[in-house]
């Protein structure tokens, strides 16, 4: 087993949330905080970002204390970024009502010496040409991921072709995906973008669960069906975490094992979705994390093989 954390690169934040169940303003988010977070259930993590002077200190020694190294986090002179979000009734749409980069305008990951030999890479959702720097910064490694959104997909197409020709897996949600490769229909949207680079693509939908698409086929996962969801946010980097968490823990890419992951992923995403930011997957232990394994095997195991009557 491979104990070099995964490399996570992406944002670290205060979001303001609007949920059907309140306003929760000053929660701390960031796509590398869920996804570093959920990773460091089995494996250690590492994140760069970047922080402002308001970031509370009592946090980033929380995350180290869960074998997160932050010594890549950057603590910049100004505010940390800050995003603010209100979710629909159903928790199914939300709109962001307020970016406010703050440092995060002027961030330049920056991989420090004892961390430019990872296995696995995160690159999460920033700008395309931030994650070709983290590319340039680190020798080859082993299996690299990229997250991406809309804002980059429309607006940097050419430098995030270039991100697409370097990473082994592409995770998106089927809008990206159908933005991405202009096709409606999923699978050949996946098609188009592994002709662009990523050998694995994996399109998230939500409660629908997630789909991939790699050299050994399509392949399924399901959301696990909570009887309450309260706050989505973060859900997809936690997926992409607990995706990480295993293959590194397991020091495992095979299309085998890239199956397994994704029911870790799930997994991360459904405990992540149960609690305010990031305070389920904080309060989640090992055990209920296999037991809610478990629950996923039932989920699609009837007891007999599948024959025509
Ligand atoms: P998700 O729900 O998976 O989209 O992730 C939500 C997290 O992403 C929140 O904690 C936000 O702080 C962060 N976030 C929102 N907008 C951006 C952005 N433009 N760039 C980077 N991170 C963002």
């Amino acid at each position: 087993m491979s104990v070099e954390p995964v490399l996570i690169v992406g944002s670290v934040a205060y979001d303001d949330l609007e949920l059907p169940s309140g306003v929760f303003n000053n929660t701390v988010g960031g796509a590398a905080t869920y996804s570093a977070i959920a990773t460091s259930l089995l494996h250690p993590a590492r994140v760069v970002g970047i922080v402002g002077e308001d970031f509370d200190v009592k946090t980033l020694d929380q995350l180290r204390a869960r074998s997160i190294d932050i010594d890549g986090i950057e603590r910049a002179k100004g505010k940390t970024f800050r995003w603010r979000g209100r979710y629909a009734a159903d928790l199914n749409s939300r709109e962001t009502l307020d970016t406010q980069l703050n440092v995060f305008a002027h961030f330049q990951p920056k991989i420090l010496p004892n961390a430019q030999n990872p296995e696995f890479l995160l690159l999460g959702n920033i700008h395309p040409a931030l994650q070709l720097h983290v590319l340039q910064q680190v020798k080859k490694p082993r299996f690299v991921a990229a997250d991406t959104m809309n804002f980059w997909i429309s607006g940097e197409p050419e430098t995030l072709r270039k991100v697409l020709a370097q990473v082994d897996l592409l995770i998106v949600n089927d809008e990206e995906a159908r933005e991405l490769s202009g096709i409606f229909n999923l699978p050949k949207a996946a098609r188009a973008i592994q002709k662009m680079g990523p050998a694995r693509v994996i399109i998230k939908r939500g409660e629908f669960g997630a789909l991939l698409f790699d050299e050994a086929g399509t392949f399924f996962v399901p959301a696990y069906p909570l009887e309450e969801v309260v706050d989505p946010t973060g859900a997809g980097d936690s997926f992409a975490g607990g995706l990480f968490a295993y293959l590194a823990r397991t020091d495992q890419t095979s299309p085998q094992a890239l199956r397994k992951a994704l029911f870790f992923a799930s997994a991360a995403g459904s405990f992540c979705v149960e609690g305010v930011g990031p305070s389920r997957l904080l309060s989640m232990t090992k055990d209920d994390f296999r037991k809610r394994l478990t629950s996923f095997m039932s989920l699609v195991d009837y007891g007999a093989q599948l024959d025509l009557p």
